[in-house]
């Protein structure tokens, strides 16, 4: 039986009790955990300072094994999109987004998603798998450090996560947290609390805990004013309707790193887009505001998907609804949309590979990748 562990799997608590285990100290745990992450070595040989009786004890126990990527792509905007095979069939997708100011990359929590937003194409998919912390942390791990390289640059790239690639990450709790730990911790990304975001379709029980092991930025995909039409966009509102979920919002709100929570709108013509839907928003967060509810909008403009039946805003609309919410105070954006070229906008995400049989011919095909440098990219500032 093969009983190597992935030391991706690994918070830093989690190496310190494995490293105890082998019976190494404590600040071993750390040493190792600094190896991986923040200078992205996977081979025990070459870290130099670690003991060498510690080093022995790993090979042959442990790994440090990123993901294979099967497909990068790079955007005329310099965003990066990456395919990676999680075997059996199933690929997920990270995306990085340079900015001024910023680096941001967009993470996956499963293979495919339950939920099944009609808008979604992730949605459309299925559900397959969850992933492993392992699958998750390796999207950053791997991205960060490349990025670096071919950036020429010791400096972290890596700036701010948002859990918004494919996946419902709060129905993949377990594993979630201990890769937002280590995003985290100042011995692996050492990112701000408030430059991690979970974005949720409102998995109100775990909203709940996450306020409590792990608080972090939280994005809310709301999409509806009222359950009805809520019921039909997110079916998971059935179970958690709009009410219950704004008011776990502002208890959130007593934990979280920011003061405000992000309502994510995707902008649907002719089923979302109304002034009068506008209108019926802006009531509903007055309501729950007595309560102190503090958020903002971000308006997506649908990005198209041939099964979904479904089309785009115009951009007339998206803008007299979001200057709606302005004017009663609620502050509201408009998501730009970036790596149009290379399919890597919201929802897009793996949207040419729904069929499951044509991800495995794909990963079939392209076993060998060649991984096209990423010179265009201009290096970003940091946290
Ligand atoms: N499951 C989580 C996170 C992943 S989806 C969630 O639903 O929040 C990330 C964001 O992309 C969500 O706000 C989602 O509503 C949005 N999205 C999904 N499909 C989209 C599409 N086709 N066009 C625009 N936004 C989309
Ligand atoms: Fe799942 Fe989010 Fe897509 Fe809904 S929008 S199907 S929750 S990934």
């Amino acid at each position: 039986m093969n009983t190597t562990v992935n030391l991706l799997d690994f918070d830093l608590d989690g190496l310190t009790a494995f490293c105890e285990s082998l019976g190494e100290k404590r600040f071993r745990a750390t040493q190792l955990f600094r190896w991986i992450h923040q200078r992205g070595v996977a081979d025990f040989g070459q870290m130099t300072d670690l003991a060498k009786s510690l080093r022995d004890k790993l090979a042959g126990r442990a790994t440090v094994t990123a993901l294979p990527v099967i497909t990068q792509h790079e955007s005329k905007d310099g965003t990066v999109k990456w395919l990676f095979d999680v075997g059996g069939g199933d690929a997920v997708e990270a995306v990085f987004i340079p900015e001024d100011d910023r680096g941001t990359l967009c993470v996956s929590s499963q293979a495919g998603c339950a939920v099944n937003c009609r808008f979604c194409s992730t949605g459309h998919q299925g559900f397959s798998r969850n992933l492993t912390t392992a699958e998750i942390v390796a999207q950053l791990w791997f991205a960060e450090h490349f990025l670096r390289q071919h950036l020429k640059t010791d400096e972290r790239v890596i700036s701010n996560i948002v859990m918004m690639g494919m996946g419902e990450p709060l129905q993949n709790y377990d594993r979630l947290v201990p890769a937002l730990r280590t995003m985290l911790d100042d011995h692996g990304y050492g990112l701000s609390r408030r430059r991690v975001t979970v974005s949720t379709s409102g998995v109100v029980p775990m909203i709940e805990r996450l306020a409590r092991d792990c608080p972090v930025a939280l994005a809310v995909s709301l999409h509806a004013p009222t359950d009805a039409l809520r019921d039909h966009l997110v079916p998971l509102n059935r179970k958690y309707p709009i009410d219950e979920l704004l008011r776990t919002c502002t208890a959130y709100l007593a934990s979280a790193p920011r003061d405000f929570i992000t309502f994510e709108y995707c902008m649907l013509d002719g089923v979302n887009d109304s002034p009068e839907q506008a209108q019926a928003l802006i009531a509903l967060v007055r309501r729950h505001g007595q309560d102190g509810l503090r958020c903002k909008f971000n308006l997506i403009p649908f990005n198209p998907f041939p099964q979904s039946g479904l089309t785009r805003s115009p951009m007339a609309r998206v803008m007299a609804f979001g200057k709606l919410l302005n004017e009663a105070g609620i502050v509201t954006t408009v998501r730009k949309t970036r790596g149009d070229d290379i399919d890597a906008a919201c929802g897009q995400l793996a949207g040419d590979v729904q069929d499951r049989t044509r991800v495995h011919e794909r990963i079939a095909r392209q076993r060998t990748v060649v991984l096209h440098p990423v010179s265009a990219l201009a290096p970003t500032k940091g946290a």
